[in-house]
């Protein structure tokens, strides 16, 4: 894989390749950032990059290194991940005395750990000892979400770069270079949904429909605020069962977002609503809602997203989500 597989990160490449060829290769990096935003990638393109038979600005993706790092069967190459609800010290057993070897191909050692704040203090005591006098050749590559959940004594040891989300330009960028048949409108829809994600970003592209989703969205907000409110409650049992629940509630807070922006006046050529707006004429009466309580419930739409991942009672929280859409809570 080349660099121009990683866009948006290009400070992050800049360092790991002045690093690489100034010889100033540290032991340990903490790459992080929420799932979908490409520490993986990152990581094994900086993998590849210290194996590459080719020695160029990026690997060149197709010698054999390059493909056995890709391929996961590199004997220079380490994965660490999560077994259950955590990376165990027999797991770090397991590999350390292979990691104090001398490289048998390459020229690193590469040691990627995944979700490295899931390391249980002994394993991370463990990670510690090696890096306070780290064979010569050996790198380890930490992915986190939750950087600020790893020991201080770790984070202390590793450069850290932090990947930031991509702008709507660069997101566009990537939909056009993976999804090239993809149409505009649906274009425009997934770099609002996706919010700089480049995971989700081309987890949309590959599902579709989402002008239709839109509509839909738009469609069932409608009902909600200005249908009979004896029908709330079995449409938030309704809504409940859905298995697309949390992409609809995305569109719920894309929805309120741009209402929102549209009353503060800057619905800019951005906005999706604008566009649209003869379309979804439906919902113009919720326009004049006051930004205080369209920004209520852009929170709640954000609170219950969080909630849904620790199990909370769908239906009731929905109900309460949908009264106070009504204004009546
Ligand atoms: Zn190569």
């Amino acid at each position: 894989m080349t660099a121009t597989g990683l866009i948006g990160q290009e400070l992050i490449l800049k360092a790991l390749r002045r690093a690489w060829q100034r010889g100033e290769v540290n032991h340990a990096y903490l790459f992080s950032g929420p799932a979908g935003s490409g520490k993986e990638t990152l990581a094994l393109f900086f993998a590849r990059l210290l194996n590459c038979h080719a020695a160029g600005e990026s690997p060149c993706g197709e010698c054999l290194s390059c493909r056995k790092i890709s391929g996961g069967h590199h004997p220079d190459f380490y994965r660490l991940e999560p077994q259950g609800a955590s990376i165990k010290i027999e797991q770090l057993r397991g590999i350390k005395e292979m990691l104090h070897f001398f490289p048998r191909e390459g020229r690193k050692k590469i040691c990627l750990i995944q979700d490295a704040e899931h390391l249980t203090l002994p394993a991370a005591n463990s990670l510690l000892k090696i890096l306070e006098e780290p064979p010569e050749n050996l790198v380890f590559l930490m992915l986190s979400a939750r950087p600020w959940a790893l020991p201080g004594t770790v984070l202390s040891r590793c450069i850290q770069f932090h990947l930031r989300p991509l702008t709507p330009d660069q997101m566009a960028l990537l939909l056009q270079r993976e999804y090239p048949d993809l149409p505009a409108e649906e274009r425009e829809f997934i770099i609002a949904l996706a919010r700089g994600n480049p995971g989700d970003g081309l987890a949309m592209a590959g599902q579709r429909g989402w002008e239709e989703k839109y509509a839909e969205a738009w469609s069932i907000l409608d009902s909600i605020e200005n249908g009979p409110a004896k029908e709330i409650w079995p449409r938030a049992e309704e809504i409940s069962k859905r298995e697309d629940l949390s992409t609809l509630l995305d569109l719920f807070a894309l929805i309120y977002r741009e209402r929102l922006l549209a009353r503060l006046g800057f619905d800019g050529e951005q906005s999706i609503i604008k566009k649209r707006f003869g379309f979804y004429n439906k919902g113009k009466d919720s326009f004049s809602a006051s930004p205080v309580f369209l920004e209520k419930i852009s929170r709640s739409l954000l609170d219950l997203q969080g909630e849904l991942l620790q199990n909370v009672n769908k239906r009731l929280a929905l109900e309460v989500l949908f009264l106070q859409m009504r204004g009546a809570v």
